[in-house]
This record gives structure tokens, sequence and C-alpha cells, in this order.
């Protein structure tokens, strides 16, 4: 089901408090797009801690409020949109406890929905409005009128208006504009951390793998760095997809080209990918194991230098054959 803005009912948000906790890049694309929609200023209320997101809002013209636990008392819709992984301790910590009972919480992914990390009580509404989309994209789209993707959910209907209401944040946001798609929680989750997990691990690893066997053929550093990623064609290929599909952009390659990469598709069987890819899905994914994992190493990651196991991850990607090479090139093309 695709959502269109004459589905959606902006008289459902008449005269409520609308708080973003948090103003960062889905927190002020977002809130601004809802203002330029038409809800009065007076009815939004921008929580955030004294810093320079705070300060931002207040430039662009929000109310501001430092004290989370007031601007949780006065919350109709309550818009949860700072980092996944600090929402359960602020929100089970610092906002539920002074939530009214009947407020509508919106979240802009599924993960902390989907793993039952945060304590709503059974009256409230749970809705996800997801735009796909980085939070610049989400206000320069709407600016020129256009929809970007979005997916819609009720995860929750403590009020049994849950849809209802949405909808309608969904197309002040802009979601509706292109359509906005039902999707839920576990969707989102489910297609989010199997992208990160399966799809682009393996892509990664092609582009490590292919450079160096292409290095090892006598190719050079340069050539290679400019022939795989840096002259931007995989870019302008997965953009010709969009546009004008995964298959069809391959005519605009060459005969050579288009019969060397569909005989090659067509001779791999995936199998062993496949079942590579099932087992992330099933056994990393869905059975939150790796939710589990990622809670562990939370506190981990605020720390400096090799402490933090992000850094840690990025010093071994950045030893490899491809990582070592494309820092020289990068460094020759400074100079
Ligand atoms: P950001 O990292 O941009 O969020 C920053 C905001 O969170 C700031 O207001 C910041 O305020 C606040 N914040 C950060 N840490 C804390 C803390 N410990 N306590 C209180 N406030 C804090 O988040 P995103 O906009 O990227 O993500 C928000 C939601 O949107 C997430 O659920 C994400 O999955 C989803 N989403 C994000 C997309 C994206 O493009 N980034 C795309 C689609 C969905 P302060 O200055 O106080 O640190």
């Amino acid at each position: 089901k695709i959502y269109y803005d004459s589905d959606a009912d902006l008289g459902v948000l008449y005269n409520k408090k609308i708080v973003f906790l948090g103003f960062g890049n889905q927190g002020a694309a977002q809130a601004q797009n809802l203002r330029d929609s038409g809800i009065p200023n007076e009815q939004i209320l921008i929580a955030n801690r004294i810093d320079s997101y705070a300060e931002d809002a207040k430039a662009k013209g929000f109310i501001v409020e430092h004290d989370f636990e007031e601007a949780a008392k006065v919350a109709d819709v309550l818009f949860l949109l700072v980092p996944d992984q600090v929402q359960p301790r602020l929100f089970n910590e610092r906002v539920a406890p002074h939530l009214k009972s009947t407020v509508a919480i919106i979240v802009a992914s599924g993960y902390n929905v989907f793993y039952k990390l945060l304590n709503f009580v059974p009256q409230q509404d749970v809705l996800m409005v997801a735009p796909r989309m980085i939070g610049s994209s989400v206000r320069s789209l709407f600016v020129n009128k256009k929809g970007f993707p979005c997916f819609v959910s009720v995860e929750q209907d403590g009020t049994g208006t849950g849809l209802s209401v949405a909808l309608a944040i969904a197309r002040v946001i802009g979601g509706t504009i292109g359509g906005a798609i039902a999707s839920s929680a576990r969707e989102e989750t489910a297609m989010d951390l199997f992208a990160e997990q399966a799809l682009w691990p393996n892509i990664i690893t092609l582009f490590r793998e292919a450079f160096s066997v292409l290095k090892e053929a006598g190719c050079s550093d340069e050539a290679l760095c400019y022939e795989m990623w840096m002259s931007k064609e995989p870019a302008e290929i997965f953009e010709r997809a969009a546009d004008d599909g995964f298959i069809r952009q391959l005519k605009l390659h060459s005969t050579v080209s288009q019969y060397g990469q569909l005989r090659g598709a067509l001779s791999l069987d995936g199998v062993a990918v496949r079942a590579h890819f099932k087992d992330i899905l099933y056994n990393q994914v869905l059975n939150g194991k790796f939710c589990k994992e990622f809670s562990k190493i939370e506190d981990d990651l605020e720390k400096e230098g090799l402490d933090n196991p992000l850094n840690e991850l990025y010093r071994r990607m950045e030893e490899s054959e491809l990582g070592q090479a494309e820092a020289r090139v990068r460094a020759r093309l400074a100079n």
C-alpha cells in the first residue's frame, strides 16, 4: 500500500504540541519541513541539550527547551530523532516517565521498536515514519517540492487513531509527496541491517579482492583507484539503475561490456552467497544477535583511539592492500 497527500488529514494535528527530541540530520530537516507545511511555530518545540544543535534551532526561529523532562510533559506528538544507540537510555530514563499516556511517539527507524528496547505504555501510539534518505536531502527535496521514499507503519495503536496521525506526520514532513510505503519496524530493520551486514560487506569485499587480483596482475594503484571507483563510474551505474532500471541500464554500456556482464552474472549460481545471506538475516539480524552484541559495545563507542571498537575496525580495514594504495594515491594527488 502506498499513501499519498490525499490520504492524510492534517486536522488530527490541530493544536497538538509537537516535540522534536533531537535537532540533528533528521530532526532539523523534518522540523523545518513540518513548519513549512503550515504547522504553526508555537506548536513546535525542539528539545536539545545546550550546544550548537540547540543554537542552530534557535537561529532557525524554533522554540527550544533544554530540559527533556519538561519537553516530554507537554508533548502530544514526540519525534524521537536522537541517534539509535542513544534512544533507549534517554527515552526510558528521562522522557518516558513524564509523557502523557496518549502521546504519539514517532520513530524514523525501526531498530529500537523491533528489538523492544523502548518502554511504551499500551495507551500510547508508536508510529514509524522513516524517510529512506539522509536529512539534508529530506530538506532539499521538500524545498524543491519533490518526494523522497518514506516508510510508514503503526507499531502500537494505543489511541485507535494511530494511522491517521502517522499519515498526517508523513505528509507534513514531505513523505507522502512521492508516496509513503506501508511497512513495519520489522521490515525496515531487516532490510536496513541486511544491507549493512550482508550486502555492503560483500560489495566491499568484492572491491578489495578485485583490487588485489588486478594489482598482482601488474595494474597500477592509480589506474585501479580511478578505474574502480574514483571515476565515479559505479555511482553513475547505480544512478542509472534507479532512473532507467536495474537491468535496462546495461544497454548504455558497450556491447562487449553488456555481453561480459550478462554472461558472467548468469554463470554464477549464487548458492553460496544466498546461504551466507540467509545466515546473516536469520542468525544475526532477525534473532537479535547483532543487536545484543552492539548493545554491549555502545559505551565504548564514546572512547578515543583504538579503545573505540569502531576505530579499531577502521584501522584493520585501512591496512588492506586497497586501503594502503588509496592512501598513497590520495596523498600524491594532494601534492
Ligand atoms: P543525529 O546523529 O543527527 O542526531 C543528533 C541529535 O541527537 C542532536 O540533536 C544531538 O544533540 C542529539 N543527541 C545525540 N546524542 C545525545 C545524547 N546522548 N543525549 C541527548 N541528545 C543527544 O541523528 P540522525 O538524525 O542521524 O538520526 C535520528 C534518527 O533518524 C535515528 O533513528 C536514525 O536511524 C534515523 N534516520 C537517520 C537517517 C540519516 O540520514 N542520518 C536516515 C533515516 C533515518 P546534542 O547536540 O545534544 O548531541
